[in-house]
C-alpha cells in the first residue's frame, strides 16, 4: 500500500496530492459517517503547540477536500485527559479552543466529539477489558492525523498511538498500568481501522510528545496512507528513528508478517533519504528542565519506559516552574524518582517519590516524601517540592507569588515562557496554522 511522502507548502492543493497520490479517498463514500481523529493533546494554554498537536491548518484542509468529495456527515473526535492547570479535569473541549479546531467545526459546520462525554462500547483486547468510543468504532471512514512527534515513552507518537485517544480515561490508565503498552496498542490498531492516515508534519518534534521538554522544528512534510503500519514505519524513519525498535510496531510486524524494510514500501513523492532527521526521543528531567535555571543538586534520572504521559506532563511542568523560581539553587544530594522502573537508591527525607507508581516501587522507604496522585496535581507537586527543598518563609513566599500568578494564567490575564522558547518567536513558527487567538 502506497505512502505518499510530500513537501507541503501550504496549499490545499498539496494536501489534496498528498490524499490522491496514496489512493487516500478511493474506499470512501459520500454518505459515509467521517471521523477525523486529530492528536489534539494540548494541556493549557501557555505550552507551544508546534509538534505537539495537529494543526488546525491541516483539519480544516482535510474538511475542505471531504466537504468537496461529497461527504456531509463529518466530525471531529479527540478524547485528551487532564487540564494540568485546573485539578486534571478533562479539557478536550478547551483543547478544540486552544489550538482552533473549534473554528474548524464552526467555519464548516461540522461536529465536535469529546470522547469522554461517551457512550463507550466495551471491549476485550485479549483478556484486558477496556472501553472505546462509540464514536469511532461507528465511523464508516475514520481519518487519523496524528502529528510527526517522538515520545519518550514509545519512541515515536503517531498513527498507532493515536487511537489512544479513543479509549475512556479508566482504560488509558489500564494500557499503561499493565506493562503491555506496546501489545495493547497494537490490538487497538488491530480493532479500530484507520482508513487514511494523515501524518501532520508542517513541525517535528524531539523529545516529545511535549513542548515543555521537547523542541519542535519547522519540517513542512506530509505523509500519508492508507496503511498504519507503513505510514508509522515511514514516519519513525523520517525522524531518524529505528522502526524496529518501536515496540509497537514490533507487535503488529509480528502478529501480521510485516517488514521493516523500507524498500518494501512503495513511497511516492519525496526520496526519503532526502528527508531524513536523526532526532532524539530519549530524555532527562534535570538535564532539559533544570539545568537551563542553573539548579544542581535534584536529580531525577531518565525515567525509562513505565512513565505515562499524565505523571511525564504534570512533573514537566513542576520542574519548569520550580527551575524557573529556584534559580541558581544547589539542593546537595536531593532525588526524585517515579514510574514503575526507578528504584531509590537510599530511604532520606530529601529523596521524592512522584505519583502512586513511583510510590508503590519503593513501599518500603520509611523517609522518603510521597507526592500523591495518579498523576498528582500541579498544584500537590509545587506544595511537596518547594516545602521540601526550600526554607519555610522562602516556600510560602514563593507558593504566594505561585498561586497568584497561575490563577492569572487561568483567567487569560497572565502568560508564562520558559528558557528554550525564545525559539517559537522565530517567523518559522506560525501561530496561525493553530488560528490561535483570532
Ligand atoms: S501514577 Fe503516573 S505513571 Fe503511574 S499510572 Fe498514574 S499517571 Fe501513569
Amino acid at each position: 500500500m502506497i505512502v505518499s511522502l510530500l513537501k507541503f507548502d501550504g496549499s490545499l492543493d498539496s494536501l489534496r496530492r498528498a490524499i490522491e497520490m496514496c489512493g487516500g479517498f478511493d474506499k470512501l463514500r459520500r454518505d459515509d459517517r467521517v471521523l477525523i481523529k486529530p492528536n489534539n493533546c494540548f494541556r493549557h494554554r501557555i505550552t507551544p503547540p508546534y509538534g505537539m498537536v495537529t494543526t488546525s491548518k491541516i483539519i480544516d484542509g482535510i474538511v475542505r477536500l471531504l466537504l468537496e468529495y461529497g461527504c456531509k456527515d463529518i466530525s471531529i473526535g479527540e478524547g485528551a485527559i487532564i487540564d494540568l492547570l485546573d485539578d486534571l479535569k478533562p479539557y478536550t473541549r478547551k483543547g478544540f479552543k486552544g489550538t482552533g479546531i473549534d473554528k474548524v467545526a464552526q467555519r464548516h459546520n461540522v461536529k465536535l466529539i469529546d470522547f469522554n462525554e461517551g457512550p463507550f462500547v466495551d471491549m476485550d483486547l485479549e483478556g484486558e477489558k477496556v472501553q472505546v468510543a462509540k464514536a469511532a468504532l461507528d465511523a464508516g471512514f475514520l481519518i487519523n492525523v496524528p502529528v510527526l512527534k517522538t515520545h519518550f515513552q514509545t519512541r515515536i507518537s503517531m498513527g498507532f498511538k493515536n487511537l489512544k485517544g479513543c479509549l475512556s480515561k479508566a482504560s488509558k490508565k489500564k494500557f499503561h498500568n499493565t506493562n503491555r503498552l506496546d501489545f495493547l496498542i497494537c490490538l487497538l490498531n488491530e480493532s479500530i481501522k484507520s482508513d487514511l492516515i494523515l501524518i501532520d508534519g508542517i513541525y517535528m518534534l524531539e523529545k516529545g510528545p511535549e513542548t515543555l521538554v521537547g523542541k519542535a522544528y519547522r519540517k513542512d512534510i506530509i505523509i500519508a496512507g492508507t496503511d498504519v503500519f507503513n505510514c508509522d514505519t515511514v514516519g519513525a524513519s523520517v525522524l531518524g528513528i529505528d522502526p524496529s525498535q518501536v515496540g509497537y510496531l514490533r507487535e503488529y510486524a509480528k502478529r501480521h508478517n510485516r517488514s521493516f524494510d523500507i524498500r518494501n514500501i512503495p513511497i511516492k513523492g519525496e526520496d526519503i533519504e532526502s528527508c531524513k532527521e536523526s532526532l532524539q526521543w530519549q530524555f532527562e528531567p534535570d538535564k532539559e528542565l533544570l539545568a537551563p535555571a542553573n539548579i544542581s543538586g535534584l536529580k531525577s534520572p531518565s525515567p525509562g519506559q513505565t512513565l505515562c504521559c499524565g505523571c511525564a506532563a504534570t512533573l514537566a511542568l513542576a520542574l519548569s516552574i520550580f527551575g524557573k523560581d529556584n534559580p541558581n539553587m544547589d539542593f546537595g544530594d536531593a532525588r526524585l524518582y517515579y514510574g514503575k522502573e526507578l528504584y531509590a537508591e537510599n530511604d532520606a527525607k530529601n529523596v521524592f517519590l512522584y505519583g502512586n507508581c513511583g510510590i508503590k516501587s519503593n513501599k518500603s522507604l520509611q523517609n522518603a516524601v510521597r507526592i500523591e496522585g495518579c498523576p498528582p496535581t500541579l498544584t500537590t507537586t509545587l506544595i511537596v517540592l518547594m516545602r521540601g527543598l526550600l526554607s519555610k518563609p522562602r516556600a510560602l513566599k514563593l507558593l504566594l507569588i505561585r498561586a497568584v500568578k497561575l490563577m492569572g494564567i487561568k483567567l487569560g490575564i497572565y502568560s508564562e515562557t520558559f528558557p528554550g522558547w525564545d525559539r517559537y518567536r522565530l517567523k518559522e513558527f506560525d501561530e496561525t496554522h493553530f488560528w490561535l487567538r483570532k
